[in-house]
């Protein structure tokens, strides 16, 4: 892949920012080349690689815009780094990206200029302004706004506010996030909620979700469906099983599941995720989960040394994929069934062979498209004993 590209036409900043690595050509072709990339890294281990499930609409899909603030002679921009460099290329507009979200980020560019703030400046460690992060539920349209600060100073802050709310009233919290590292974490662990309840919900199949600044969520509501609909039948329930969420984020699929399941057990090393997960069950008056805020290998090899068992391991890790210590705590919880959701088929195949010295051998891969015109695209896959 990574053949063609959009035409500057269509993009004007595709020679240089690099998040779109396929362009203009159909994305049909697209979607075939992506089952191709799947067949190549787990084609050896995978019994069956079905078509790729594509976007209805593959345009302005991500719901969770992230830009870094930066100074071009005397303007304030904001804009992404060059794909490996250090060079801040200014966007005011993104194809991929959601179009209030892009608005948002330029009306605060703008804020920042008038209400003369100052900008941080990743060399000398000096300014104030560092990033800003627009999330939107795609189904319920709240917006967070995330400013991230480099001291907790916010000269003007209420005024600043109350101006960002008047020009766009459809946003519905405003968090301030405080990181003072000279490092390329983008948020720090320090937090302040300028404006509503800190954090938005989204609906993802009939279920209320809570998502914090910090939590993780998959960027694109609708395909997303797609994928939690795919695992959810891949975990082939009857109503009786333990469940295990591993990598749980904020509870989205174990809650999904949980109708289907005896009980699930949801595994999340992220503080506010886990909190976001909790509630989410509350939320939805789910009572046959919980979650524990723990390392996904460590809790199962306790559960598994006090003699747990689980009928179906689900398990969605980041793009680095699973380590052989998972694989074999998960095996050792003796399950029938391992639903994987991967977003990259190279750690999925590394782990797929993993999984098969462990006994379990993956029969059928459904690739959904969660990413288009980028390289990614994400799988589920089924294994069985
Ligand atoms: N299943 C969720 C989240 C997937 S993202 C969803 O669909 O939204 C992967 C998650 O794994 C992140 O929330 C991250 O914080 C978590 N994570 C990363 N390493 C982990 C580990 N060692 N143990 C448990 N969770 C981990």
């Amino acid at each position: 892949m990574g053949n063609g590209a959009w035409t500057t036409e269509q993009c004007p900043y595709v020679t240089r920012c690099g998040a779109c690595h396929i362009g203009e050509k159909c994305y049909e072709d697209e979607l075939a080349e992506k089952k191709e990339y799947v067949i190549q890294h787990i084609g050896k281990y995978c019994s069956q690689i079905h078509d790729v499930a594509g976007m209805y609409y593959p345009y302005h899909y991500r719901n969770k815009v992230h830009a870094v603030f930066g100074k071009i002679r005397d303007s304030v921009v904001a804009g992404t780094y060059a794909e490996g460099t250090h060079t801040l290329i200014p966007i005011s507009s993104c194809l991929i990206e959601d179009a209030q979200a892009s608005a948002i980020i330029k009306t605060v560019t703008q804020l920042i200029q008038s209400f003369k703030l100052w900008v941080y400046n990743e060399d000398t460690g000096r300014g104030l302004m560092r990033h800003i992060l627009v999330r939107k539920g795609a189904s319920t349209k709240q917006i967070l706004v995330v400013l991230v600060t480099a001291s907790s100073e916010f000269p003007h802050k209420n005024h600043f506010v109350a101006e960002l709310r008047r020009l766009h009233p459809e946003i519905t919290t405003i968090v301030q996030n405080i990181n003072d590292r000279q490092t390329t974490m983008v948020l720090g662990d320090q937090e302040r909620t300028l404006f509503g309840p800190g954090y938005i919900e989204d609906v993802l199949l009939g279920m209320r979700f809570r998502l914090s600044p910090s939590s993780f969520y998959q960027v694109n509501s609708a395909q997303t469906q797609v994928l939690y609909k795919k695992a959810i039948q891949a975990a082939g329930l009857t109503g009786k099983e333990r469940v295990i969420d591993a990598y749980c984020g904020i509870g989205t699929i174990g809650l999904c599941m949980s109708a289907k399941a005896g009980h699930v057990t949801g595994i999340e090393l992220n503080k506010q995720a886990v909190q976001d997960a909790k509630a989410n069950a509350r939320r939805n008056d789910i009572n046959n989960i919980h979650f524990v805020n723990a390392d996904a290998t460590e809790y199962m090899i306790r559960m598994s040394q006090k003699g747990d068992r689980a009928d179906v391991v689900v398990m969605d890790p980041p793009r680095s994929g699973s380590t052989e210590a998972f694989v074999k705590a998960a095996a050792s919880l003796k399950p029938s069934r391992i639903v994987y959701v991967s977003c990259e088929p190279q750690t999925l195949g590394r782990d797929l062979a993993w999984f098969q010295r462990e006994g379990y051998h993956a029969k059928e891969a459904f690739p959904v498209d969660m990413f288009a015109f980028t390289e990614c695209i994400e799988c589920v896959c089924i294994l069985e004993q």
